[in-house]
């Protein structure tokens, strides 16, 4: 039986030494194996799902089978089977996995957008999902099937956005031995905005934990010199931002959230819609920020370059800066996600080999890639 051979080969492949398999190349073919071997698995749990082959050992469910008989905990036998069940109206996205093109993750996220508003459409467009989701990395497919999902079922988006937005809670109490415990759950938009204003915070505590530790150390200090951890940092930004708040003044000026508009772009490159950190929002969610906040207009030309103000300058800053950012929304680097908004803008041609400050010359240079690439002949 194929099983017996594919058992047999696996015995081989878990007796070689892990340094034997430790190159970039078969590292990509192991993944794409375990990507198969997932696929042919759940593909056989959806039939043997759909036979009840359960039955005869009396479990109530393939799902309550997998969890005795697999000792697999109850999410995944449940998200097994229920992937299992997808698959069928999927053909493509079966194909693909089968093939090692797509992994789970993919399989999943394509099958969640399947609801009876979108099932048609799936099924007009999977084979070009599939397309994206073999080609761009997870998190750039999740954002196009995030917009895709605005495109055809724009209602249901906006009702997504707005059972997100009920979610929001807080909890703060005083428990045990007096400590505060503090949780809760934010919308996209609500924890944007918090959490860029905890950061700029928790960067400036970073910066005078750094010159402290200088002070005392000099040149040798390093990260383990610094006085506080990033989580005590970050707890006493809270502290910061409360205490800054009694302080403001009754009528000071209210930091406004700050959303982008692409005019022009989307006719070339779909809809975009999304904050500074690639979050996907619906424009209904826009809706009730929008009476504070700056808005903010990037013209692209057709080819998708920003028409921006050509000045000669050494430095990245203003428009400039912020065109770079918005078109390319991530560091240059191909496997690196870091947000624009926390690169540096670097010039692609460098200033000192006569490269312009231009956004056609500008790209997102996260700190580890600026550093990276000046340090290499
Ligand atoms: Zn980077």
């Amino acid at each position: 039986m194929v099983l017996d051979e594919l058992e047999s080969s696996l015995e081989a492949l878990c007796g070689t030494e892990p340094a034997a398999l430790s190159d970039g190349e078969t590292i990509e073919r192991l993944h794409r194996c375990l990507a198969r071997l997932e696929a042919a698995t759940t593909r056989a749990v959806a039939s043997f799902d759909a036979r009840r082959e359960w039955d005869a050992d009396g479990a109530r469910s393939a799902a309550a089978w997998l969890t005795g008989k697999c000792r697999l905990p109850r999410t995944s036998a449940r998200r097994r089977v229920r992937l299992g069940r997808v698959l069928r109206h999927l053909p493509a996205a079966e194909r693909a996995w089968l093939a090692g093109e797509l992994g789970e993750a993919q399989v999943a996220a394509l099958a969640r957008m399947r609801t009876s508003a979108t099932e048609d459409a799936l099924a007009d467009e999977e084979e070009m999902l599939v397309g994206q989701a073999s080609s761009l990395r997870y998190e750039h497919f999740t954002r196009v099937l995030a917009y895709w999902c605005q495109h055809v079922d724009p209602d249901g988006a906006e009702d997504d956005a707005e059972a997100k937005r009920s979610s929001r809670r807080v909890h703060l109490s005083q428990g045990f031995g007096d400590l505060w415990f503090l949780d809760g759950v934010l919308d996209p938009l609500s924890g944007a905005i918090v959490s860029d204003a905890l950061r700029r915070i928790a960067d400036e505590l970073f910066e005078a934990d750094w010159a402290e530790a200088r002070a005392r150390r000099g040149e040798a200090a390093t990260v383990a010199d610094l006085a506080r951890s990033a989580a005590q940092r970050r707890a006493d930004a809270l502290v910061e931002m409360a205490r800054r708040a009694g302080t403001a003044p009754e009528n000071g000026r209210r930091p406004e959230p700050l959303f982008t508009v692409l005019v022009g772009y989307e006719t070339f490159h779909g809809r975009i819609c999304q904050l500074a950190d690639a979050t996907v929002v619906s424009p209904g969610s826009l809706v009730p920020w929008l009476d504070q906040a700056w808005l903010e207009r990037v013209v692209f030309d057709p080819a998708s370059r920003v028409i921006d103000v050509g000045v000669s300058r050494r430095l990245f800053t203003g428009a400039t800066r912020r065109a770079v950012q918005v078109r390319d929304q991530e560091c240059f680097h191909p496997l690196c996600d870091e947000p624009a908004e926390q690169c540096q803008i670097d010039h692609v041609e460098p200033w000192s080999a006569g490269g312009d400050t231009v956004a056609a010359n500008g790209r997102p240079a996260c700190a580890y890639h600026n550093r990276q690439r000046h340090r290499r002949p």
